[in-house]
């Protein structure tokens, strides 16, 4: 099997911050790995983060050592623990991998991915779309301008003025809410006290109120808040569900995160086994990201699927929203076209 890498810059339509970052983004850069057989091609990317450790250097880097080992007549499911095994770190890595091995499994058998797992393109769930942190000014002219197109919204906080950015999007929408810390409440007494003070607001979860890696903090958080609890950056992989048993109510699993479609599978049957409800997010990605992590969401109760959205120079188009909810495309594999120009 023979690959082909690019680096793509994805340029954001509005400065993106998030409570764990030092100042807002104005682009994101992907690696887009394509893998040749015979006259098909299977498309994945990788979006790495700095915060799980991955760069676009070490990305590239790995990307040949993880095709090499690649047998003709792959399984995505085994080749995904294979990696999974050989590369444990290369998270992001590993999901272009996987992406690409599916998206060619599904042209080999004439068949959409989300049909390969044995799921119904009619259940995908209604995805919301996110604001980053900005002042409460922005942040309500922004939700004014998307709420007619989504069901939900999913606003970034973990900063001082989160009551007041919540009250002021309130003034312009009834939508339900979805709220995302990323790690930025200190202890549990601050993050219950927000909590408490965000109740009103009609908001469906909290995401990642605490700094990833206390679980007895983020378990008190969990049981005595009126909102429930989703982590994120607590919850990479599969291996990391059953300690979350009793801490959380919800987890958030990205392919970029957990290192594909397969392993997402696995991470969602593992949360599903504990009664967690489950959202599949994203990172900021292209359609062709988006897409993969759309195939997977007929599992779930949530999706979070905006990455794409929130750039102007997609180079692909794949997965569309109508009236709030995705809608997958009906080509094999994962139906990702490059975006005429
Ligand atoms: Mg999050």
């Amino acid at each position: 099997m023979k690959e082909r890498l690019r680096v793509i810059q994805l340029h954001h339509t509005r400065p993106f911050r998030i409570a764990r970052a030092e100042s807002a983004s104005t682009s994101t850069t992907s690696v887009i790995l394509e893998l040749l057989q015979g006259d098909l091609v299977g498309m994945g990317e990788s979006s790495p983060s700095k915060y799980y450790d991955e760069t676009v250097e070490s990305v590239t880097a790995v990307l040949p050592r993880m095709v090499e080992g690649i047998p003709d007549d792959f399984d995505p499911v085994e080749v995904s623990a294979q990696l999974a095994r050989d590369f444990p770190t290369d998270r992001s890595a590993r999901a272009a991998v996987d992406m690409a091995l599916y998206d060619l499994a599904g042209k080999h058998a004439g068949k959409p991915v989300c049909e390969l797992l044995g799921l119904d393109a009619e259940d995908t769930p209604v995805t919301s779309f996110t604001i980053g942190i900005d002042t409460p000014t922005v942040m309500r002219e922004v939700a004014g301008q998307v709420s007619g197109r989504f069901k939900v919204l999913k606003i970034k906080v973990g900063l001082a003025d989160d009551v007041e950015t919540i009250r002021a999007i309130r003034e312009v929408t009834d939508l339900p809410l979805r709220v995302d810390a990323n790690c930025g409440w200190n202890t549990p007494r601050e993050a219950l006290e927000r909590l408490e003070a965000l109740a009103p607001f009609n908001i469906q979860f909290c995401e990642q109120p605490l700094p990833a890696g206390n679980l007895s903090a983020l378990k008190e958080v969990h049981e005595r808040s009126a909102i429930p609890i989703m982590a994120d950056e607590d919850v990479i992989g599969p291996e990391d569900v059953e300690g979350l048993a009793g801490c959380v109510s919800a987890v958030n699993v990205k392919l970029a995160k957990c290192g594909g479609i397969a392993q997402a599978v696995d991470t969602i049957r593992r949360a599903r086994k504990l009664d967690m409800r489950v959202m599949v997010g994203c990172m900021v990605e292209s359609s062709l990201g988006i897409t993969a992590a759309a195939h997977v969401t007929p599992m779930v109760d949530y999706a979070d699927l905006d990455g794409n959205l929130l750039v102007r120079d997609d180079p692909y188009t794949g997965v569309q929203v109508r009236d709030g909810k995705l809608v997958l495309p009906e080509g094999p594999g994962l139906g990702v076209e490059t975006r005429p120009v």
